[in-house]
């Protein structure tokens, strides 16, 4: 599934083909994703693409009469093609460029999702997020204010979007071993110091993931290739009963939220 630096390295993959281009014309082959394509994303059409951000895991790509809102879902990827370049399987959208490349979106899944935000009011799906985790507005004292007094356990509320955007499973794994966090502490017992080093280790482990996708990536220009995935070094995340890089001791592997929590019982003390 794209978490948040696969949402990232692509937005920065496709940057180059897509500002500053207008948009000719958009070809929706397949409108049930996650939700169906609204009509008024062919709003989109004639409007000159002025930025590529990203907000939490939506691309959003901005024009002077709204935003159409990407999210790749659990299985979409975008690429920048010729014109000529013709669909295959699972190719459901086409948004085709003034200068004769189109933006192809392919999702086999269909969990991903295209819609349009009219003019500046953010839409329904951006309103109650939290800050960035790549931000100064994350910082140890917003995190610990967020955590004072909740019994919610820590994975469940460092991935919270309420809380922090873009944490998802593997980076909430990798970032509470490596601040010697127990996944299963309640929220509300973290100290200021606990903080400081868990939002280090947050961004760390996002920035470092980021580099890795920008520089292992394909082009995301080219014809063949899964444009937008990319291997990551992990430290604990999928390596339940391997020893710890750290201690040695065997990871431990439970559930919670119905995900997969691999951590080490001596590094991250309940
Ligand atoms: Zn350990």
């Amino acid at each position: 599934m794209p978490e948040l630096p696969e949402v990232e390295v692509s937005r920065l993959g496709i940057i180059p083909y897509v500002e500053g281009q207008t948009v000719t014309d958009i070809t929706i082959r397949q409108p049930k994703l996650r939700w169906p394509i609204p009509d008024t994303l062919q709003q989109l059409k004639g409007q000159v693409i002025r930025r590529v951000t990203r907000r939490a895991k939506y691309l959003l790509l901005e024009t002077d009469v709204g935003t159409a809102i990407v999210h790749l879902g659990m299985s979409g990827s975008l690429r920048v093609l010729p014109l000529s370049q013709p669909p295959e399987k699972h190719d459901h959208v086409d948004v085709i460029l003034s200068n004769g490349r189109l933006i192809r979106y392919h999702d086999p899944r269909r969990f991903g999702a295209w819609l349009w935000q009219e003019g500046e009011t953010p839409h329904a799906v951006l309103g109650k997020l939290g800050p960035e985790p790549l931000t100064d507005a994350f910082d140890p004292e917003y995190l610990l204010a967020k955590a004072k007094g909740k019994k919610m356990v820590m994975k469940s509320f460092i991935m919270d979007n309420a809380v922090v955007v873009g944490v998802g499973n593997i980076y909430a794994n990798e970032s509470l071993f490596c601040a010697g966090i127990h996944p299963k502490r309640p929220a509300g017992s973290l100290s200021l110091a606990e903080a400081t080093r868990l939002v280090d280790e947050i961004k760390t482990v996002l920035a470092a993931a980021i580099t890795q996708g920008g520089t292992t990536l394909k082009d995301f220009t080219q014809v063949d290739g899964k444009a937008g995935y990319f291997a990551q070094e992990l430290r604990v995340y999928g390596k339940s009963g391997q020893p710890c890089p750290v201690c040695g001791s065997a990871l431990e592997r439970i559930i919670i939220g119905q995900r997969a929590t691999v951590f080490c019982p001596q590094c991250q003390p309940l």
